[in-house]
């Protein structure tokens, strides 16, 4: 019998914003594997086998993943938002570069609605002009490195949608990036603060980049920039579609 293996995203949190073909997938599946949180968003069936596991052990349950798959089991990893932005989908890639054995297993990577996109909705449009997205966690990347890619997406007037601005383990990363935008002359911009979108707790905050303190995001919590053009309009922000 020939498993297969696919990699699905959830979306932001609400139900609706599961894509069809992704609960098709779901419906199919003999086995889930993903971060806790995340697998506890799927319900429970005769058939089924869900495998929740730890946020750092994401190459263990890709090989794992890959191992059920191989084993003629329908695996579907599940990610929150889309599962190729700062999630499982690359971590898959790279386990199965490691293990040739299990290159011709039939995978498919299923996109789901990240949290960028859903926050920006929530706002108005500012992702309507030139983005960019960078993950604050420096688990997997020096931070140097997001220093430097906060500063020069500063200054080529991108808007910079920021992803796991904060956690308990990483208590000072985004008050200094707070700082390094400031230094980059970015403290007049708008920025918008996106929390837990579409669920029950969801809320959503605006001000001006030198009025943000670092206490206003957490792990649930999607920052977006905007450009140097972005603006309001009544309880909208959007980035015009010119620039100059
Ligand atoms: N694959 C996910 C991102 C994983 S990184 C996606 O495409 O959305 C986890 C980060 O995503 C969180 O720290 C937060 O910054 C953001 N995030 C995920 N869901 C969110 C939501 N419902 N509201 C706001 N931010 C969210």
């Amino acid at each position: 019998m020939t498993g297969t293996l696919t990699i699905a995203g959830l979306g932001p949190g609400d139900e609706a914003l599961v894509t069809p073909e992704v609960s098709a997938a779901l419906a199919m599946a003999t086995d889930i594997l993903g971060y806790v949180p995340y697998v506890a968003r799927v319900t429970p069936r005769e058939g089924l086998t869900l495998h929740p596991s730890d946020n750092r052990m994401e190459l263990q349950r890709a090989g794992d993943a890959l191992r059920l798959a191989s084993e003629g089991r329908h695996v579907v990893m599940v990610s929150a938002g889309d599962p190729g932005v700062f999630a499982m989908a690359s971590a898959v890639f790279e386990a199965l570069e490691a293990s040739p054995q299990w290159q011709g297993l039939p995978i498919r990577v299923l996109p789901g609605v990240t949290a960028m996109l859903a926050a920006a909705a929530c706002a108005g449009a500012p992702l309507g002009h030139d983005f960019c997205a960078i993950n604050l966690s420096d688990n997997l990347k020096p931070w140097p490195m997001i220093e430097k890619r906060l500063r020069l997406a500063a200054e080529a007037d991108f808007a910079i949608a920021m992803y796991n601005p904060r956690s308990a383990s990483r208590p000072e990363g985004f008050g200094r990036a707070l700082s390094v935008l400031k230094e980059a002359g970015c403290g007049e911009r708008l920025v918008i603060f996106a929390h837990a979108v579409s669920t029950p707790e969801e809320r959503i905050e605006t001000l001006m980049l030198h009025e943000a303190q670092p206490e206003m995001a957490d792990m649930k919590t999607l920052v977006i920039v905007g450009n140097s053009a972005t603006r309001r309009v009544g309880r909208w922000v959007y980035a015009p579609r010119h620039a100059r």
